[in-house]
């Protein structure tokens, strides 16, 4: 399958080495009609954006880049799902001005109330050690990135069940409910298949992206798009799909 767009990719202003134009120059020379630069959430620890205002400076770079490289520059988030029920770490006043909003889960962030860190976030990572801990956090993990799915308008979820294990076909009635896709990342190792299955079942969208944290990886799809080939995916169902015709 041919793939016209790379939706997720970091700068320096969350934890990538590239400036946007180093980035969207990479995914010019890649041949991608479209980029969109997703910097983490501001309470990524020690990685998210320094303040949520850094997405209106990206704005303001986007139109400039796009002029120059001839590629559709799009800003969003990579946002952190911060609590159970759901909630994200982008204000949502800033949420309409986003052309691309995708949220994850992730073993390093700050959640809300700041205890839940304590009784969620460090038991997924004890859970590496202890089966039944990961069993039950799996459980945890499922609730709130459905919560999340259901109550924000999100264009796609990043690396599910990446690290933080989640039941893969209740996420997918989620994102087929609501529209949601579900992302093929090509840049970290983990089950991709289980991912493109579920959203099989389910009818749930997919989306392929690189998580470039570098101007080399931008547009790295082709493991996703063979993915997509093997399992037949219709392209109709992948957002970022050259559609024939
Ligand atoms: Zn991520
Ligand atoms: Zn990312």
């Amino acid at each position: 399958m041919r793939l016209f767009a790379d939706w997720h990719v970091h700068t320096r202003y969350s934890d990538g080495r590239g400036t946007p134009e180093e980035m969207v120059a990479a995914a010019a020379r890649r041949g991608l009609r479209e980029v969109a630069i997703t910097d983490h959430g501001p309470r990524g620890m020690f990685i998210g954006v320094r303040d949520a205002g850094v997405y209106r400076e990206l704005k303001a770079q986007a139109a400039r880049l796009s002029r120059r490289y001839a590629v559709r520059v799009l800003v969003g988030a990579e946002a952190n799902v911060i609590s159970l029920r759901g909630e994200l770490d982008v204000p949502a006043e800033l949420i309409p001005e986003l052309d691309v909003l995708a949220a994850g889960l992730h073993p390093q962030v700050w959640c809300r109330p700041w205890w839940r860190t304590l009784t969620w976030i460090l038991p997924n990572r004890l859970g590496k050690t202890w089966g039944w801990l990961r069993e039950r956090m799996r459980q945890v993990n499922t609730m709130a990135l459905v919560a999340a799915v259901q109550n924000n308008p999100l264009t796609f979820i990043t690396h599910p069940d990446l690290v933080m294990a989640v039941d893969l076909d209740r996420v997918a009635r989620a994102c087929a409910a609501t529209g949601c896709a579900m992302e093929i990342n090509t840049g970290h190792h983990y089950d991709r298949d289980a991912v493109v299955q579920a959203a099989l079942r389910r009818g749930a969208p997919l989306v392929v992206n690189s998580d470039a944290h570098l101007p080399a990886s931008v547009g790295a799809l082709d493991v996703g798009a063979r993915l997509l080939d093997k399992y037949r995916v219709p392209p109709e169902q992948v957002l970022n799909a050259i559609r024939p015709g």
